[in-house]
């Protein structure tokens, strides 16, 4: 059978172990031999006990645990050749020409400029003796597969990434949590939830609270936005409402793409409308804890299927990622789907919000 390995790299986010889960046995199911690289492309680079044979039981009661039982890491070496010269060596040594990376775009960059020096790579650790000619011969080729998991659902090309639903679960319980005291006490709280430039997590937390304002990166408001702001909660006010839930996504601009930070809004609502208002950063509990059942479902369906594209995977084939589609797992192209998170990531900098919002809803 193949030799597989799996590793996670760049954030974390709850799932990215029901995705291990499933690839280990997948792959030891079909045979395969399966490695886990730990610390992500610095376990590589590293090798030795980064590198670990798994078995059916290294990834037992994980499914819904957050975060990752491999570690993950940032890794400057591997982006730079030496570093990824070695992190070849490693995985010849481990006989290993089959990954599954799951990460953000970043990674999945990495992974994809791998597989297209890979060839180049082994001929230099031929030239200098670190490799033998049968095992050049033998792993010529590096097929890759891309999972990705973020909070953010911030990547093109899937409707959902693994981490997103858990990460929305963990805001509500907080907007929940908030309003109970809220109310008692007549308050207004301006909530800032993560998702760097995606306002998915702001707008579908705000869909599901009952918030009374959503401010998200893909929608700056007009001038004078303060004026309607206030408006509507003094309308809100004078009907009876005892409290007011503001959610503001952690990238939210304005017109001129300047940032709105939730202590500016706090201050407008306060001594525009005497309300008593807070601010509660959410922060990294929005990345914590237990994966939701979506997510335990979405990652084993992905993880499975990441398995089956690398051992379907013929020398030519693109290195796909592992996507959603309504319902329905299938894969895309992973440079054409990275390009256009980058794309999209372009137009927001250019203040392009229009091209930002198109590229995004075309896949
Ligand atoms: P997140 O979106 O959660 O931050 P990410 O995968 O985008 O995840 P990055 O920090 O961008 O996170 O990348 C993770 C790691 O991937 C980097 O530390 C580096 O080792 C590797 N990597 C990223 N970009 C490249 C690149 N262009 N070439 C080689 N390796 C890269």
């Amino acid at each position: 059978g193949s030799s597989l390995a799996v590793f996670t790299s760049g954030g974390d986010a709850q799932g990215m172990n029901a995705a291990l889960r499933a690839i280990v046995r997948m792959g030891i199911y079909l045979g395969c031999k399966v490695y886990l690289i730990y610390e992500g492309y610095q376990g590589m680079v590293d090798g030795g006990k980064n590198i670990q044979l798994a078995n059916w039981y290294s990834v037992s009661g994980i499914i819904g645990a957050g975060g990752t039982i491999i570690g993950s890491a940032r890794c400057m070496d591997f982006k730079e050749r030496p570093g990824r010269l070695k992190a070849a060596k490693n995985l010849v040594k481990f006989g290993i020409n089959n990954l599954v990376c799951i990460g953000g775009d970043g990674s999945l960059t990495g992974a994809n400029l791998f597989k297209e020096e890979w060839s180049s790579l082994l001929q230099e650790l031929l030239e200098t003796d670190q490799i033998t000619a049968e095992e050049r011969e033998k792993y010529s080729f590096l097929n890759i597969v891309g999972l990705v998991g973020s909070i953010d659902n911030d990547f093109c090309g899937t409707d959902m990434t693994i981490g997103a639903d858990s990460a929305l679960h963990r805001i509500i319980e907080a907007v929940d949590a908030i309003v109970t005291t809220a109310f008692s006490h007549q308050r207004c709280f301006v909530m800032e939830v993560m998702g760097r430039h995606c306002g998915y997590l702001a707008l579908a937390a705000g869909l599901a609270s009952d918030a009374d304002w959503i401010m998200i990166p893909e929608n700056p408001p007009e001038k004078g936005w303060e004026d309607k702001l206030c408006k509507r909660l003094a309308v809100q006010r004078e009907s009876g409402h005892r409290l007011n839930i503001v959610l503001i996504a952690e990238g939210a601009i304005d017109r001129d793409g300047n940032p709105i930070k939730s202590d500016y809004v706090k201050d407008i609502i306060k001594n525009r409308l005497k309300i008593d208002t807070r601010v509660t950063v959410l922060g990294h509990v929005q990345r914590g804890g237990s994966a939701s059942a979506f997510d335990r479902v979405l990652a084993t369906r992905m993880g499975a299927e990441a398995v089956l594209a690398l051992l379907n995977a013929t020398p030519d084939s693109e290195p796909v990622v592992v996507s959603l589609n309504g319902n329905v797992t299938c894969h895309v192209p992973l440079m054409e789907s990275v390009e256009k998170t980058k794309a999209v990531a372009k137009a927001m900098a250019d203040k392009d919000f229009q091209r930002a919002v198109e590229l995004r809803g075309s896949s």
